[in-house]
């Protein structure tokens, strides 16, 4: 109550010390050391094929396990990462260690992929592409196992920049991804005209698909469209059965979301990985015929 009080007065009475801008100075100052001390780390959320429920893909996913206020969420540090240039930094650092781990799997006989995303600055960073090349060299894994997630927003703050950026990306043989497909104002335009490789319809669309018509009809044909146009086609945030049953309905598409495995530690992958080759080898035992 008291801490109310004086958070009251001092945006009345100092407008420019407004707690919330002191909250995010001190935030940003932890950042920086996070940066250089072991508190950010990455986990992995699968993305399965929903016809056999094959794991195909992860995206990473990155934490913060801050010592004093525990896990603080992504969305509340990738924007002042984005702001402060802090970003450029934490994505190298994300893209290195999946990428270790991406070998890591693959060196166990999985030819996953690996999704990283990228926020908006680096679409107008032409150092990207050659810093992307240099991670991939640096683990020896194939550029095709790599996706990069932008958004639409990201595309739009620059749309020439962003070409070009993109466009050299794809030249070294990663893929592109649009993320959160729906909730931007980038449009159909952007499909035709960008060079893209795969379309993540947005969560908000996806988890309700079971009882909002409405959603359901934007799924169903954004997924063709997304198929038509030669895109891959992954849903976002599945968080039940009947979903990927409407889904599986839609064509080809796989998906991602709690319902099919949440973000886990790179073990809990590996672990997924050695289940689903044990599955594949195993014969399925013959029921018994008497009983
Ligand atoms: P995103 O890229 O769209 O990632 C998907 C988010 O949805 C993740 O949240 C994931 O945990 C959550 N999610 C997955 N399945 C479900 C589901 O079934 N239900 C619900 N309710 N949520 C689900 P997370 O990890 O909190 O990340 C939030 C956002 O933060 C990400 O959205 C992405 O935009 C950003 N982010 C995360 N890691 C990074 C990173 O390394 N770099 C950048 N630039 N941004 C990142
Ligand atoms: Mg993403
Ligand atoms: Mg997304
Ligand atoms: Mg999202």
């Amino acid at each position: 109550y008291h801490a109310k009080l004086e958070r009251d007065r001092i945006s009345t009475y100092a407008p420019e010390f407004d707690i919330n801008t002191v909250e995010r100075l001190r935030l940003l100052a932890d950042l920086r050391t996070a940066l250089d001390s072991d508190q950010l780390h990455v986990v992995y959320q699968p993305q399965v094929d929903l016809h056999d429920l094959h794991t195909v893909g992860v995206e990473a996913l990155v934490r913060w396990e801050h010592p004093e206020r525990g896990l603080v969420p992504p969305d509340e540090f990738i924007p002042l990462a984005e702001n402060s240039g802090l970003i450029f930094p934490l994505t190298a650092l994300v893209l290195d260690t999946a990428l270790e781990e991406l070998a890591r799997w693959r060196a166990a006989g999985d030819e996953i992929r690996l999704a990283v995303n990228l926020s908006a600055r680096h679409l107008s960073d032409s150092a990207l592409p050659s810093q992307v090349a240099a991670a991939l060299a640096r683990h020896d894994v194939p550029s095709s196992a790599l996706v990069l997630e932008v958004t639409e927003t990201g595309i739009l703050s620059d749309p020439a920049r962003a070409d070009l950026v993109i466009r050299e990306v794809r030249e070294l043989g990663v893929e592109i991804a649009i993320d959160d497909y729906g909730t931007g104002n980038a449009s159909l335009s952007y499909l035709k005209r960008l060079e893209i490789d795969e379309l993540k319809v947005d969560r908000s669309f996806v988890s309700s698909i079971g009882d909002d018509r409405h959603d359901l009809i934007i799924v169903r044909s954004t997924v063709a469209l997304a198929l038509a146009l030669g895109l891959r086609v992954v849903a976002e945030g599945i968080e039940d059965d009947a979903t990927v049953e409407t889904l599986r309905g839609l064509g080809r598409v796989i998906g991602q979301g709690y319902h099919l495995g949440r973000p886990g530690a790179p073990e809990e992958i590996s672990a997924r990985l050695a289940r689903e080759r044990t599955a594949e080898t195993t014969p399925t035992p013959t029921p018994t015929t008497r009983s």
